[in-house]
């Protein structure tokens, strides 16, 4: 099994050390070649304007978009999770998401004040302690369609969704120092 991380800009060596810690083999995504050899996905969270942007000029956005829609297993975490929405709301006029994922979602949507936070989590389906959530600027999940699962809450909104193979969240799991969704989801997406 071979892991990408979307490398363009943002947390993907957070994600590429998680990856590293499970033993996975992991690579660095800059390429359309390179993403043609991946059995899975990670897309980091940064600042979705730019990620969307280099999508454009490294050439991945139409590739990106064909494997994703074509069942690649993909785990989106903040930024990363706008990339895949089929709307963002407050973004900039240009941006333009994938549109893979039935959520509508607000950029920075928790407001200044709280701008970043951590709150525990509880996971459907991941025993033990609860999950350590890392909320960085992150966007509020307003809408989730009817295909999407909600394997964890906050505050009232989604945090950690599921449609089809596609996996997102709106925090960091990999700044968590937890890797267990990192785990869950390649045992469940990939290694089955
Ligand atoms: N606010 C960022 C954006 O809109 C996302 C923040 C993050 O990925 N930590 O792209």
């Amino acid at each position: 099994m071979k892991v990408g991380v979307l490398a363009l800009q943002g947390a993907f060596r957070e994600h590429r050390e998680v990856l590293d810690a499970l033993g996975c083999e992991a690579i660095e995504v800059r390429l359309p070649e390179q993403l043609a050899s991946v059995d899975a996905l990670f897309l980091p969270g940064g600042e979705s304007t730019t990620i969307g942007k280099l999508l454009d000029s490294s050439g991945l956005r139409l590739p990106l978009r064909a494997r994703i829609a074509d069942g690649l297993p993909t785990f989106a975490t903040c930024a990363g999770l706008i990339v895949l929405a089929s709307e963002v709301l407050d973004g900039r006029p240009d941006q333009e998401p994938l549109a893979l994922l039935d959520v509508s979602v607000r950029r920075n949507g928790y407001g200044r004040q709280v701008a970043s936070f951590e709150a525990p989590l509880q996971v459907e389906g991941l025993a033990g302690a609860p999950f350590p959530g890392v909320f960085i600027r992150a966007p509020l999940i307003e809408r989730a369609g009817p295909g999407v699962d909600v394997l964890a809450g906050h505050d009232g909104a989604p945090v950690l969704i599921r449609q089809g193979r596609i996996w997102a969240a709106s925090f960091h799991p990999e700044l968590s120092g937890d890797l267990r969704l990192h785990q869950r989801f390649l045992q469940q997406e990939v290694a089955a």
